[in-house]
């Protein structure tokens, strides 16, 4: 086949033959690294929304540097297009094939290498799962920067890859603000070493930046250094009620004025988005019904004082009537079940007709208006709009549901937030990526002078176009 069900032509790729099959199972020693059987590639295929499916034949799992070199190498001679997969997380379908592209998938590759305490660094292969990352640093008293709803599935390869944001960017910055070095292998296999472990180092271009975001389209990452924070002693949520998306603002600068420095996470939800959520994932709301909640979360070094913050701020924002009700806890197992109705949020979304997921960076003061304007936009040629996302960060999560794909209003609605978008100085994907979905924006969200450097360095680095095509670049 040469165009497929998203109207995009394949490449001029060789396709896979036996003796490719031979090479890679000389490389990789046994079947259990080299998957072929129709069952073993369903879940390879398909993204994490069930929004792009492929039709790759093969799934390799390399376990070392070396083994993605000859990979590499070997595709890059023989003209074989190559997908890299971390933990297919991603909600721009980056990490799939669209067409019959080679999967690489990195989750072997999963070996923490080093954790060095003084300096609060640490030094892993690509494939390693966020959530493990994070409980091994925990005995060393150290915490990954990074946190995310998918941190039991995703890699810190694909956290680097597309430039995670998540639920403490408030507090720790994103990837890019904590990689301290990266090992790549190039599409013609050879490694390219940034693996420093300093936190400090101006000496000549910040080369390792240029891998950061950029959904395997440049290189493969396969090692990763990571600077980690303190573990905070003591954590505490408020989940709180609140009227209109006015006084979630008030609330915010409220928090942030006296919370200060503990504040590390403001999340926000309108009431359709939890209804929907707690229907699908029957999880307990800790209060009545209200028109928007806010999440927030402090972590810190001494728990009373902490507590003492948290709940005189929560006093004061009901008698000030910014919140009409609200609940604190610093039990570890009531702050997960009051993480788990925002971060579970998103697998109430899958399965259901058409789903359009936009992931905007908005001027806080507008992030509500736009749900609003996109709800009278629609009026009810949808089931739902929905409203929820990093508040602190500008970064919101504007869902749309119907019973069925309607490509038209699809592209009118994609018209219509772009607009908006661009008028509000915003970006399309705000932490998401672009992926296969979202291709298109690359020349329209950035200066003609960017994008043509991006197309150049495409071309230095990827002559051949072997790595992840059909994403990213249009
Ligand atoms: P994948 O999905 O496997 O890949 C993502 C992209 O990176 C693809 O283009 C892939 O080719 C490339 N890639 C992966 N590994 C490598 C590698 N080693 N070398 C080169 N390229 C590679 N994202 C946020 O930013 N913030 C959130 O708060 C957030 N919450 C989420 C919650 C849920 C429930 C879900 C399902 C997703 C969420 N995401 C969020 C999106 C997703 O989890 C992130 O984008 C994550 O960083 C992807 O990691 P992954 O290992 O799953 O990558």
């Amino acid at each position: 086949f040469t165009k497929n069900t998203y109207q995009v032509e394949r490449g001029f790729y060789n396709y896979l033959q036996e003796p490719h099959l031979h090479y890679f199972q000389k490389i990789l020693g046994d079947d259990e690294r080299v998957l072929t059987n129709l069952s073993d590639l369903e879940k390879y295929n398909v993204d994490w929304y069930q929004q792009v499916r492929g039709s790759s034949a093969v799934v390799l799992k390399p376990k070392t540097t070396e083994e993605v070199t000859k990979i590499v190498e070997y595709c890059n001679a023989n003209k074989l297009a190559l997908c890299t997969q971390g933990g297919n997380t991603g909600c721009s379908a980056g990490a799939v094939p669209v067409f019959d592209e080679i999967i690489l998938s990195t989750e072997l590759m999963n070996e923490i290498i080093e954790i060095d305490e003084n300096a609060g660094t640490i030094l892993c292969q690509s494939g390693v799962i966020l959530e493990a990352l994070d409980r091994a640093v925990s005995e060393k008293g150290l915490m990954v920067p990074l946190d995310l709803g998918s941190k039991g599935s995703c890699n810190i390869g694909g956290n680097v890859s597309t430039n995670a944001g998540g639920l403490r960017l408030l507090r720790y910055g994103n990837m890019h603000g904590n990689i301290l070095g990266l090992e790549v292998v190039k599409a013609n296999g050879e490694v390219l070493d940034c693996l420093k472990l300093m936190r400090k180092d101006n000496s000549g271009l910040h080369i390792k930046n240029i891998f950061v975001g950029s959904e395997g389209t440049l290189g493969i990452i396969t090692k990763v250094a990571l600077q980690c924070v303190p573990r905070p002693k003591s954590q505490q949520v408020a989940f709180l009620g609140l009227q209109s998306y006015e006084k979630v603002l008030s609330t915010m600068r409220k928090a942030r004025q006296e919370l200060g420095e503990i504040l590390s996470a403001i999340e926000v939800m309108d009431a359709i988005s939890l209804e929907w959520g707690q229907q699908h994932n029957k999880l307990t709301l800790p209060i009545d019904k209200y028109p928007f909640y806010l999440l927030l979360e402090t972590s810190g070094s001494n728990e009373e004082h902490d507590n003492n913050k948290l709940n005189s701020f929560l006093e004061s924002a009901l008698v000030q009537n910014h919140v009409l009700n609200g609940v604190v806890t610093g039990e570890p197992s009531k702050v997960q079940a009051i993480w788990a109705i925002r971060e579970r949020l998103p697998e109430g979304f899958k399965n259901h007709g058409w789903l359009g997921l936009y992931d905007l960076s908005i001027p806080v003061t507008q992030f509500y208006n736009l749900v609003d304007e996109t709800r009278a936009y629609l009026k009810n040629q949808v089931e739902y709009v929905f409203g929820f996302g990093h508040l602190g960060d500008g970064n919101i999560h504007l869902n749309v549901l119907g019973k069925k794909y309607n490509k038209r209003l699809a592209q009118d609605l994609e018209t219509f937030l772009m607009k908006r978008v661009l008028e509000l100085k915003g970006s399309m994907s705000a932490e998401h990526g672009l992926g296969f979905l979202k291709r298109k924006y690359l020349p329209m969200v950035n200066s003609p002078g960017s994008y043509q450097l991006m197309k150049e360095l495409k071309r230095i680095l990827d002559p051949n176009h072997i790595l992840n095509p059909y994403k990213v670049f249009p």
